[in-house]
């Protein structure tokens, strides 16, 4: 049960036309109003202005990362894996420790998955029913069982706001029948998720429209979830490949196929111009380990487009990443000095660019809202 309002949205062709601007890779990008909104969810822990990007703390932390590093960014939610956290360390030790936000000690929202994605992706021979995934730990060959009446207890236990459905992921490309078969097997586990869900006023569980790059596929599923009902709904599936334009005509029907009055959020998307599009689309929420990630390897995303500090001119330059960034590294360190801290291999380095880059991403999001 979430309280989800909207502000501000597009409503006419007139409002269409007259986009606002934004600065990306050096270029003034048009945000074309279509159909792009303004919302904010209530939740347990805070509230979220949408559309919001979410930080991966896949393993309980958004990597070398403190609480008050991650609020400076302009965070107001992040993302934990289910997956990761079950097979490390476990469900039931989290709980012990009062739940996931007292374990890492962050309290505002957090957001889990499933486990769908990684147990297609990370884990081994994984062997899928419709009652269950059943595969071995990536890291120790421990087997697991995971039901989607299991997923929900653990997300329960970890003591997400936002809660996922167990889904079942698959590989880009993937025939018709493959995609056919996985969305109808997770319809079903999304009536079984939804079922062992106890809703409680603050938290909420979303479904996840699947059906690979097929139209009828994607309209079918997203008809199935609304049907059983969901506090907001995620497009899954895609970042796995296919190009940008190919994953903007599934959200143009899949969208289309949603409920106006719940948030929408598009799963491990993507870079700038993805969200940029997305959000033109119609989505609310995005996550992505692309700043963090990039960021530890020495990559940073600037108003003027991507660099990396490890490129031999940053050696003697004592400018900052970004002229029009105001974050706690581009306010005290040079280029020349995050450059000498990527040659030293020295832990700082990654921590100042991942800092940076999640507050280019936020940024983005608040730029965005205000130019809806
Ligand atoms: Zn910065």
């Amino acid at each position: 049960m979430l309280n989800f309002s909207i502000f501000r949205k597009s409503e006419s062709n007139r409002l269409q036309r007259n986009g606002c601007t934004l600065k990306l890779n050096g270029d003034t990008v048009y945000l074309k109003r279509g159909k792009a909104r303004v919302g904010r969810i209530e939740t347990a822990h805070g509230i979220i202005e949408t559309p919001c990007f979410m930080p991966v703390g896949t393993k309980g932390t958004v990597k070398g990362l403190k609480k008050e590093d991650i609020e400076a960014t302009g965070a107001q939610i992040i993302l934990a894996n289910t997956y990761h956290m079950m097979l490390q360390p476990s469900a039931e030790r989290v709980q012990e420790f009062g739940g996931l936000h007292k374990f890492m000690h962050w309290d505002k929202p957090i957001l889990t998955d499933s486990g769908g994605f990684q147990i297609m992706s990370l884990s081994k021979l994984c062997k899928l029913t419709d009652d269950a995934a059943i595969f071995r730990s990536h890291i120790d060959g421990t087997q697991y069982v995971l039901t989607p009446a299991r997923s929900i207890e653990i997300q329960y236990m970890l003591g997400s706001d936002i809660t996922m459905v167990l889904d079942q992921c698959i590989h880009n490309p993937a025939t018709y029948q493959v995609a056919e078969a996985a969305m109808n097997r997770s319809t079903k586990w999304a009536e079984l998720s939804k079922q062992s869900y106890k809703p409680r006023k603050g938290y909420g569980i979303f479904g996840i429209v699947q059906g690979g790059l097929y139209e009828d596929l994607r309209r079918e599923s997203a008809k199935q979830l609304v049907n059983i009902g969901f506090d907001g709904y995620a497009v899954g599936g895609l970042a796995v490949g296919e190009s940008q334009e190919e994953m903007f005509s599934v959200l143009d029907y899949a969208v289309e196929c949603l409920p106006e009055d719940k948030p929408r959020y598009l799963m491990g998307v993507g870079t700038p111009a993805d969200i940029i599009g997305a959000v033109e689309r119609g989505i609310d929420m995005f996550d992505c380990v692309m700043p963090s990630r990039c960021g530890r390897n020495g990559r940073a995303f600037t108003s003027m487009g991507q660099l990396n500090i490890r490129n031999a001119r940053y050696a003697s330059d004592r400018g900052n990443l970004d002229l029009e960034c105001n974050c706690y590294t581009c306010m005290h360190y040079t280029n020349g000095y995050l450059h000498h801290l990527f040659k030293a291999k020295e832990m700082l380095g990654g921590i100042l660019l991942t800092i940076h880059n999640l507050h280019y991403y936020n940024a983005l999001m608040s730029s965005i809202r205000e130019h809806i």
